[in-house]
């Protein structure tokens, strides 16, 4: 294994009884780069999400963080997952304060970044109500924050923009940017392509497990990620205008 400042998977393999999840998959994503896992449904983004953040464990394979195994790293990783929840009895600021403080945070810092978080994403109106009470899009808002208070390494995030408006999706990305210059990693999965082109370093395809194509933002030289993707995973958007004809 090459020394490597970042993260990086070596032939990760999972299967879920007899079905393949994840097939030898090894990439790697360097200190201060935004790296897309994008595949079409079902080809093992979250699967491979999951392994990286320790909450499953691959049948095979090893992932190293700054070339130390990434289970001594737990603590200096943030996850997001695709479907976040908040206990709904907690407000979202009694979630970020229980959050910041599980990982040793000192109160003071918590507020400071919770008032910067609450600020950027517009928390402000709503951030002491009741987390039931909340829209999806809010509870992104606030567990997304809880990733940002955290200011870990590496940042694991599943399908960050679903249920972000257009201003919090940018301010996202924004985030994400600032993370990344201060020289953390970041690993999302994503189906936004056309918006992924514009803020990721780099992309990898995968397509029933197995890692298709890699490529920077420099080799995409403004063509059109979408169009790559269905060429490197055989997809197609279907035909469908006959569909409401007869
Ligand atoms: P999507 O884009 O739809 O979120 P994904 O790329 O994140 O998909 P995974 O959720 O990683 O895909 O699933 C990969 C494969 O593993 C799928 O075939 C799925 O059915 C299977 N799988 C995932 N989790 C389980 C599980 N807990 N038990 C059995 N099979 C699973």
């Amino acid at each position: 294994m090459a020394d490597r400042n970042g993260l990086e998977t070596h032939s990760l393999v999972k299967c879920y009884g007899g079905k393949t999840a994840v097939d030898d998959l090894s990439f790697y994503v360097n200190k201060g780069d935004i790296f897309a896992l994008l595949g079409p449904n079902g080809a093992g983004k979250t699967t491979t999400l999951k392994m990286i953040s320790g909450l499953i464990i691959p049948d095979s394979g090893a992932i190293t963080l700054n070339d130390e195994p990434v289970g001594n790293a737990r603590h200096r990783i943030a996850y997001v997952p695709d479907e976040p929840t908040i206990f709904p009895n907690l407000s979202g600021r009694e979630y970020l304060r229980y959050t910041g403080r599980l990982r040793g945070l000192d109160t003071e810092i918590i507020h400071q970044r919770t008032m910067l978080c609450s600020g950027v994403f517009e928390m402000d109106g709503w951030l002491d109500h009741r987390s039931g009470s909340y829209s999806h899009g809010m509870i992104q808002r606030v567990v997304l924050s809880g990733a940002f208070i955290a200011r870990p390494d590496l940042y694991v995030i599943d399908e960050p923009l679903v249920g972000l408006d257009p201003p919090a999706a940018e301010t996202f990305w924004r985030m994400m940017e600032a993370a990344a210059s201060e020289g953390a990693v970041v690993l999302i999965s994503t189906h936004t392509l056309p918006i992924a082109s514009i803020y990721c370093h780099r992309f990898g395809i995968i397509h029933h497990g197995r890692l298709l194509r890699t490529l920077s933002r420099g080799e995409l030289s403004g063509a059109d990620l979408q169009d790559l993707f269905f060429k490197v995973t055989g997809t197609s958007p279907a035909e469908v205008h006959d569909f409401f004809r007869d």
